[in-house]
């Protein structure tokens, strides 16, 4: 591996360049190489593969994925860094550095103009702390054809992630991303690994993205909104919930009738149900919404 991001060099380049790093952009940089080749390793690249990195900072992911991809395209919102990542890729055709927003990005655009034959494709970030979820909802949303997505994560966001029911880290997110992915945590990092320091630890987290998603449902938009509006008061049982969340204009009763049809107890509570009961749910009350 070829000029790995030590401490000592990153901060040799930012003092050279003069650049202050900005906790409201999430600018915790990476500094150790075990690491980052573990996040390189986890997702599987060949030769053949094409990567959209999102936030590269000065490069230092960036470095190890152009050894082992076909493409890198990096996405990098502070305007400051853009000097330093064209001088570090000057010479390297495999990596293209876009100067953008990771939320504003149109993905299917980019992969269908900037990777062409590229066998499999993939993310991985060492993701900005405050817009992790956004950005990850944002990529999940867009169904685009991935292969995978590695990104270092805030250490409860991971464990979000790969919730299952009952417990408390389970919530709306880890619904939606079961939906879309089979998550796993690759690592546990701590906080001291950073240049400066968060707060938090984190964690490395893999999404293997499902061909079809985990569950079939006649419609998405209400799939979810079931989800969110069943998450949405964690104390109400879900007749009360969903009443209050989504559908306020029905009565308890008939709400009640509903789960009761899709072998729920309707004073179960939201956080208790996994992915095959709420795609039961959402069924029972498309076909009920549809006939009304
Ligand atoms: N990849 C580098 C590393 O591992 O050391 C830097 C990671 S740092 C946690 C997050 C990076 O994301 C920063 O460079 C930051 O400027 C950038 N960033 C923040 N918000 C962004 C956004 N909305 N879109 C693209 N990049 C963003």
């Amino acid at each position: 591996m070829r000029q790995m991001m030590i401490p000592g060099r990153t901060r040799e380049i930012l003092k050279r360049h003069g650049i202050t790093l900005k906790k409201s952009l999430g600018q915790n940089f990476l500094t150790d190489g075990n690491i980052l080749m573990e996040i390189v390793q986890a997702a599987d690249l060949s030769e053949d593969s094409g990567v959209i990195e999102i936030g590269p900072g000065i490069g230092a992911l960036t470095e190890q994925l152009a050894q082992v991809a076909k493409k890198v395209i990096a996405i990098e919102l502070d305007q400051r860094l853009l000097p330093i990542l064209r001088e570090l890729f000057v010479d390297r055709e495999k990596v293209e550095v876009i100067h953008g927003d990771a939320l504003q990005v149109d993905f299917h655009q980019v992969i269908a103009t900037r990777f062409p034959e590229v066998d499999t494709l993939h993310v991985v970030a060492n993701l900005p702390y405050y817009v992790t979820s956004p950005i990850l909802i944002h990529l999940l949303e867009q169904k685009l054809p991935l292969h995978n997505i590695v990104i270092m994560i805030q250490k409860e966001v991971a464990e979000r992630l790969i919730a299952r029911p009952g417990t408390k880290e389970y919530g709306s997110l880890s619904v939606l991303v079961q939906y879309y992915a089979k998550p796993s945590i690759i690592t546990r990092v701590p906080n001291t690994v950073f240049i400066p320091r968060p707060q938090v630890d984190s964690a490395v987290v893999k999404l293997d993205i499902r061909q079809e998603p985990a569950v079939q449902i006649p419609d998405e938009k209400l799939f979810f909104n079931i989800v969110r509006a069943s998450f949405g008061q964690r104390r109400k049982v879900l007749v009360n919930a969903l009443q209050s969340g989504l559908f306020s204009s029905v009565t308890k009763s008939e709400i009640a009738g509903w789960l009761t049809s899709a072998g729920i107890d309707p004073k179960r509570r939201g956080e208790t149900l996994g992915l095959e009961e709420f795609a039961s749910l959402a069924k029972v009350i498309y076909s009920h919404q549809s006939t009304d």
